[in-house]
């Protein structure tokens, strides 16, 4: 048979379209599989990363649609987003113009590659129906406590009279005008996912062994518990009157008690009330007042990678323990979103603090001895464990025991409090754009924020719209915004922030899992959902370990506690899949390394790209662009055509009845190969992931094959590795499995028939005092005596004029006899 990729891949693809062969069955009884890959965003055209991702889900939902159970594999488009609003601004196209050409456009790439999508649950998450079922998610949300609104810092152009999301800030400046970014209080909406801060984390812990590590430590850091003890630093009483008797104290949070007796200084957020006060009152000199401003600007994102920097403000507050006085200053590294913007400083004993006080020449004080004793000339903070010394009482304990008993001090003299605390902060989900989810909310005078009529719903975005990058295109719009309250009637503002577009994905699996038929009567389908959630394998790239997973996940949980479905983790099993690189780098336009996957395909076809890409590198790893690795895969394509001429249509009638104990050497060799082969299939999708040793095992059982000359060996060959090849060169293996087996191999389960393992004689070393002589066949049913009498024979030359003092048999290993001489 000729290969030819392009007639055989129209011919299958056509046939899967017309008879929907990979829409998911409505019997809910049958034994199911969710497998999802991560949706695109419909940027323009796929890319390799795209390729690898899909062809990965696609191979595990055709290896379970062939294991017979009920398989749900959709698709859809992540559709809202700033590029669409990028490209309305430098093309003058509209937002959802671009958006739905480009969804067109990809979805026939995708199609090129023979993907086993279901078709009929594809939507785009920028479709007013899926918008419509989000705005009431978010309203329920609003009205269970977990969605609300206040003030915050973004970074603002006012050039431009936008804000800037912080990919839109080059090195401080505009994106677009290159103007210094300020930060500005707006207002904004906020969803609480703090207050699922510990079921987050405590989940985690279900997911070991079906998550990679990597991704669930990275959950771990970003939820960020931490346990430590706050208290409050009282305001020394000039510092007290300096201030205008406004403050007489603030709290501060440590996870380190136990080094509470080294305390030096500390230091407060620029955003800390303290410093705003003093800022205002100009209680400092002008140059220090303009330093504080200059260090406010700059965002706290960017405060992180810059060097340390702090101002002192000339105050002090009183030691809890000693009564001393302590110096505060405000500094650049101080989150005020974290334990409420002020800090103890240990610089003995925090690396941090230590090159803040050698910056300002504050002092440092050592209070915990590890095993080099005490530090004379301190070249870094000691973060080591040890005994306390100069801590009054303490001195002496063990610092890790000094943690709770210092931690229990402050509680029994109500000086302060055990307290818990997270890194993970609310999810602000406000977005100053157009191209979003409308937040379905109304401003009215008389009533405040209300939210919108259900019935209402959804809450579209108005077409004419003209995007130029200035302002917010929905506070431009002449009439957008002017509503009637849905509480009072009166004239009232509609909302015109938009959703972050991490909210969409946050719950697509869950509307995949709906019946199609239902949705615009549902969001979701509770008993659908039942019956498809959790998604057993998810598949997707490790950039989105943190936060689209710990979004969805949270999601989910709230979706559960809403009634919306039982779900409370989706995503059974994870596989991050690695970077597609070329020329040792990650393919991109700017260095000119990309590979066009339109092109592999219309040189090679689908399948020798499919195959390349699980063939080159485990799923997990990089994968480096190989030209003659693509070669290879299109060569052993074509062989396995070829080849498939020795597939007789007698043979198939009666290869079932072989008879193995009457086969040769080599046909039995081939046989146990195939079957290798099936046993590596079943291993990989449901143990290994690793897809490039099946297709190696695949390779040598055709090898084998080739050794012989059996037509029911090459028939019972073709019989199984077609059915196990389907998964990763589906259009072939759907070709040959129809013309050879009228596609009976895929429906029936191929049982793995353990007589092709047995084997005729095993081989065994014959060692003489530990040296290894030679080697004898044995059967592997043979006894001891036998096998000794067999290498005393082979072996007769060295053992001449000797005497055995000892003889052993390592089973299946070796015979080794000791002499004396
Ligand atoms: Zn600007
Ligand atoms: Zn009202």
């Amino acid at each position: 048979m000729e290969y030819n990729p392009k007639e055989i891949e129209a011919k299958w693809q056509n046939y899967w379209n017309e008879n929907g062969s990979f829409e998911p069955l409505n019997d809910l009884k049958k034994e199911k599989k969710y497998i999802l890959s991560m949706f695109p965003y419909p940027s323009g055209r796929i890319h390799m990363g795209h390729v690898r991702n899909y062809c990965l889900g696609d191979a595990f939902a055709r290896y379970f649609r062939k294991a017979d159970f009920n398989v749900l594999h959709p698709i859809g488009w992540d559709s809202f987003g700033m590029p669409a609003e990028n490209a309305a601004i430098k093309h003058k196209l509209h937002p959802k113009k671009w958006t739905y050409e480009n969804i067109d456009y990809m979805r026939d790439e995708l199609k090129a590659l023979g993907l086993s999508f279901s078709t009929k649950r594809e939507f785009a998450t920028s479709d007013e129906l899926y918008t419509r079922w989000e705005q009431e998610f978010i309203i329920k949300m609003y009205e269970a406590g977990l969605l609300y609104r206040k003030s915050t810092i973004v970074n603002w152009c006012e050039p431009c009279h936008t804000v800037l999301a912080n990919e839109q800030v080059e090195e401080g400046c505009c994106w677009r005008c290159d103007t210094p970014v300020e930060q500005k209080e707006m207002p904004g909406y906020y969803i609480a996912i703090t207050k699922y801060a510990q079921e987050l984390l405590d989940d985690l812990k279900t997911l070991e062994g079906q998550w990679p590590s990597q991704v669930l430590t990275m959950q771990e850091n970003w939820i960020g518990r931490s346990e430590g003890l706050e208290f409050s630093f009282e305001l020394s009483k000039e510092s007290r009157y300096k201030l205008d008797k406004q403050f007489a104290s603030y709290k501060v949070f440590t996870t380190r008690p136990d080094t509470i007796y080294g305390v030096s200084y500390s230091a407060l957020a620029p955003e800390h009330p303290i410093v705003k006060y003093i800022v205002e009152h100009k209680l400092l000199p002008d140059s220090k007042i303009e330093a504080i401003k200059a260090m406010q600007k700059v965002s706290e994102r960017d405060r992180a990678t810059m060097p340390k920097e702090g101002i002192s403000l000339e105050i002090d507050v009183i030691h809890p323990l000693t009564a001393k006085k302590i110096p505060v200053w405000v500094a650049n590294f101080v989150l005020s979103s974290y334990g409420g913007g002020a800090v103890m400083a240990v610089p003995a004993h925090d690396q941090r603090d230590f090159e803040f006080a050698r910056e300002y020449n504050l002092p440092i004080k050592q209070v915990i001895v590890g095993p080099d004793g005490i530090i004379e000339k301190m070249s870094e903070a000691y973060t080591g464990e040890g005994e306390l010394i100069d801590s009054e009482s303490f001195t002496g304990h063990k610092n890790t025991k000094a943690k709770k008993s210092i931690m229990y001090h402050f509680e029994q003299n109500s000086l302060g409090t055990k307290q818990i605390n997270f890194k993970l902060r609310d999810w602000g989900v406000s977005r100053q754009r157009y191209w979003g989810a409308p937040i379905p909310f109304v401003h009215c005078d008389s009533c405040g924020l209300v939210p919108e009529k259900t019935e209402n719903l959804p809450i579209a975005l108005p077409e004419d719209v003209e995007i130029t990058g200035e302002g917010n295109p929905l506070d431009n719009h002449p009439t957008w915004k002017k509503c009637k309250c849905p509480k009072c009637g009166k004239d009232a503002i509609r909302e015109t922030d938009t959703l972050d577009t991490f909210v969409q994905s946050s719950w697509y699996f869950l509307r995949y899992a709906t019946n199609p038929q239902k949705w615009t009567k549902e969001g979701i389908s509770k008993p659908d959902s039942d019956y498809w959630m959790d998604v057993d394998q998810y598949i997707g790239g490790i950039e989105h370990a943190i936060l689209h997973l710990l979004y969805a996940r949270f999601f989910t949980k709230v979706l559960n506690d809403l009634g919306y479905t039982n779900s409370r983790e989706p995503f059974k099993r994870l596989l991050t899949q690695g970077m597609v690189l070329k020329d040792g780098a990650k393919m991109s336009k700017s260095k000119g390394n990309v590979v066009d996957p339109d092109l592999i395909v219309e040189k090679y076809g689908a399948d020798t790209a499919r195959m390349f890409i699980l063939f080159a590198a485990p799923p997990t790893k990089e994968l480096e662009w190989n030209d003659s690795a693509v070669d290879g895969a299109f060569r052993f394509i074509k062989r396995f055509t070829d080849r498939s001429s020795n597939v007789t249509e007698d043979a198939v009638k009666n290869f079932k009845e072989i008879d193995h104990k009457t086969l040769n050497k080599e046909e039995k060799e081939a046989r146990r190969k195939v079957y290798e082969a099936l046993q590596k299939s079943n291993d990989v999708f449901n143990k290994t992931y690793a897809f490039n040793t099946l297709i190696a095992a695949s390779m040598e059982a055709m090898n084998a094959l080739q050794s012989q000359e059996n037509e029911l060996v090459w028939a019972e060959g073709y019989y199984i590795l077609t059915n196990i090849l389907e998964p990763i060169i589906p259009h072939l293996c759907w070709e040959l499995s129809d013309k050879l087996f009228n596609k009976e191999n895929f429906n029936n389960k191929i049982e793995i028939k353990d007589e092709v393992f047995e084997q005729d004689s095993i081989i065994l070393a014959v060692t003489i005092n530990g040296k290894k002589r030679c080697e004898i066949e044995v059967s592997p049913n043979a006894s001891k005596d036998e096998i000794l009498s067999i290498a005393k024979e082979h072996s007769a030359k060295w053992l001449e004029g000797n005497e055995i003092i000892k003889e052993i048999v390592v089973p299946n290993k070796l015979v080794n006899l000791v002499i004396k001489g």
